[in-house]
C-alpha cells in the first residue's frame, strides 16, 4: 500500500483584515511508517490491519486550521507584546529578535477520531486510532508550515507553542485565544479553564521566521519522548540564559 493522500483541495478564506481560514488541509499518511509506529512490525497482518484503521479514521479527519498576521508591538527584557497583548517567554522573546511579523495559530483535525477511538471498548485499537489522529495533525501541522512560507516569501519558520517549556507555559494560551478571537465559533477549538484544548487533537502556537531552525525539544531534556523532533541542547539552553530545572 503506498503512502496515502487525502485529495481534498484546501480551501481559504480571508475571516477578516488580517485573519485566515484554511479548511479541507490535505494530510499524507505512510502505511509502512504507521506500521512502524504502531510496533506492528512482527505482526503477519499489519497492512491489512492498517488498511482497515486508515479507512475507518480517514472519513473522520477534518484537518483545518486559522492564523492571524500579526506584528509585534513592543519588544520588552522577557516578554513581546503582540496585538496589544503580552506573551511571557525569554525564549519566544529572543526567538522573535530578528522578527517584525508572526502569525499565531490554531489547528485542528477535529474531534470524530477521538470518540471513536474511545467509544471503541478496546485500548489497543484505541491506542492504534488516536496514534493515527497524532500522525495526522502533524501531517495537517507541516502543511500549514509550508504554505505559511510559500504564501510569505519565507525561507525558513519555526513555531513554539504555549506549554512546550516551562519557560512558555500552558496559561500563555490565553493571550493566544484572546489575539486570535472565538476559535470555537471559527475552527470548533474551545480552551477550558485549565488550558486544554478540546478537541485534544489540536495545536496552537505562534510561527516566526527564522534564520536558523528552532524546536523546543533543542531546550526540553523530557527522556523517551516519542514526539522528540531534535535533540537537548546544553549549549543553547545557556545561549537563553535558562536556569537549571
Ligand atoms: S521532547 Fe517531547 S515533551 Fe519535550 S518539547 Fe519535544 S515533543 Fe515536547
Amino acid at each position: 500500500m503506498e503512502e496515502i493522500h487525502t485529495h481534498s483541495v484546501s480551501k481559504q478564506n480571508c475571516l477578516k483584515y488580517g485573519l485566515m481560514l484554511i479548511e479541507n488541509i490535505p494530510i499524507s499518511l505512510d502505511p509502512n511508517e504507521l506500521i512502524r509506529h504502531l510496533r506492528l512490525g512482527k505482526y503477519e497482518n499489519a497492512m491489512r490491519l492498517v488498511e482497515e484503521l486508515l479507512e475507518t479514521a480517514l472519513p473522520l479527519i477534518a484537518p483545518k486550521a486559522f492564523y492571524e498576521i500579526a506584528y509585534i508591538d513592543k519588544k520588552e527584557d522577557d516578554a513581546v507584546e503582540i496585538g496589544g497583548l503580552s506573551f511571557r517567554s525569554r525564549v519566544l522573546r529572543k526567538n522573535l529578535d530578528p522578527a517584525e511579523r508572526v502569525f499565531p495559530f490554531v489547528l485542528t483535525i477535529g474531534g470524530r477520531v477521538e470518540e471513536k477511538a474511545g467509544s471503541s471498548g478496546d485500548l489497543l485499537r484505541q491506542y492504534y486510532l488516536e496514534t493515527i489522529a497524532d500522525l495526522a495533525l502533524l501531517s495537517a501541522a507541516a502543511y500549514l508550515e509550508n504554505y505559511l512560507k510559500k504564501h510569505y516569501g519565507l525561507s525558513k519558520i519555526s513555531s513554539m507553542s504555549p506549554g512546550s517549556l516551562p519557560d512558555w507555559p500552558v496559561t500563555e494560551q490565553k493571550p493566544l485565544f484572546a489575539l486570535l478571537g472565538d476559535a470555537e465559533a471559527t475552527i470548533g477549538v474551545r480552551l477550558t479553564e485549565s488550558m486544554l484544548m478540546i478537541p485534544r487533537k489540536s495545536i496552537s502556537g505562534i510561527y516566526f521566521p527564522t534564520e536558523v531552525l528552532f524546536f523546543s525539544c533543542q531546550l526540553c531534556q523530557r527522556e523517551r519522548c516519542p514526539g522528540r523532533k531534535a535533540v537537548f541542547d546544553e549549549t543553547l539552553k545557556q545561549t537563553y540564559g535558562l536556569a537549571e530545572e
